[in-house]
């Protein structure tokens, strides 16, 4: 399907890797203009600089600061913010009694808040020209729980609550809000923790993902990043305009079961 976002100026939090990399490249693809924003700035900036009309702001989406100058900053270059794309996070694997309370904390801010505060800042922008997308990228924990991840699964359970009720709030002035909720996604946080995984359980890297990633799934692979991106792309178009408020599956089937 051909998305045409000519014109439309978006913000991509954690642009500089992964599944926010790849939908920066869709969205500039598509025609946007795009600010790119990560704690990583090396990265960032050298794939903004293969983005048409693109640009990078060095951004912490914990900080409300950094959260106010993202938002200022893509105003004050491109005119407005008409789609926004909250993707950044990280994970904490321990379990709950083992959890560091600040590391709880943190990924709340950066997954949970930090979406809020982005929202917050940039909707009044969208409801001016009365067009507008929000497309938070949540995961398939933000719907189903795994142990030793509580801070990261209530992150995203909390994302999905956002995700609701901002749609309810934005529908009458043209601007959809929409969660993606992928299964696992070939980006460098989960080599990592293929990598982690064989060492701590002795087995080979094929076996942490057919044994332990892949079990639930009926599709028996990773997800590529540019699967994701497609979906987010689709979400900017017009031809989404009537989807909002939904948890956008993408889970290769885990949760049919
Ligand atoms: P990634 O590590 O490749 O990319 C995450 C990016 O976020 C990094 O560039 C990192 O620097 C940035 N980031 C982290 N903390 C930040 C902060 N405080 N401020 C600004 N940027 C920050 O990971 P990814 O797999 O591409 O993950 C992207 C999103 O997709 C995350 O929200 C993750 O929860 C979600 N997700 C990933 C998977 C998966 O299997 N990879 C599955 C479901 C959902």
């Amino acid at each position: 399907m051909h998305v045409d976002l000519t014109g439309r100026r978006a913000i991509v939090t954690g642009a500089s890797s992964g599944i926010g990399r790849a939908v920066a490249e869709g969205l500039a693809a598509a025609g946007a203009r795009v600010v790119l924003a990560d704690l990583d700035a090396e990265a960032g900036e050298r794939v903004a600089r293969d983005l048409h009309g693109c640009a990078f702001q060095r951004t912490d989406v914990a900080s409300r600061d950094d959260c106010r100058r993202l938002v200022d900053r893509t105003v004050e270059l491109l005119g407005g913010v008409d789609i926004l794309v909250n993707n950044a996070g990280l994970q904490h694997v321990a379990p709950i009694e083992e959890l560091p309370e600040e590391r709880w904390e943190h990924l709340i801010r950066v997954m949970l808040i930090g979406a809020f505060l982005l929202t917050m800042y940039s909707i009044s922008h969208m409801y001016r020209g009365h067009w507008g997308r929000i497309v938070n990228i949540a995961s398939i924990h933000g719907l189903v729980a795994s142990p030793y991840k509580s801070a990261y699964i209530a992150a995203k359970h909390g994302l999905l609550g956002l995700t609701k009720t901002v749609a309810l709030e934005a529908g009458e002035k043209g601007v959809t809000v929409n969660a993606i909720c992928p299964a696992y996604v070939r980006t460098p946080v989960v080599e990592k923790q293929i990598a982690d995984q064989a060492k701590v359980h002795g087995i080979s890297e094929n076996e942490v993902i057919e044994r332990i990633m892949l079990a639930r799934a009926a599709v028996r692979r990773l997800l590529e990043p540019s699967e994701v991106a497609a979906y987010a792309l689709f979400l900017c178009s017009d031809a989404a305009s009537g989807i909002t408020g939904a948890a956008q599956l993408m889970d290769a089937g885990w949760t049919a079961r």
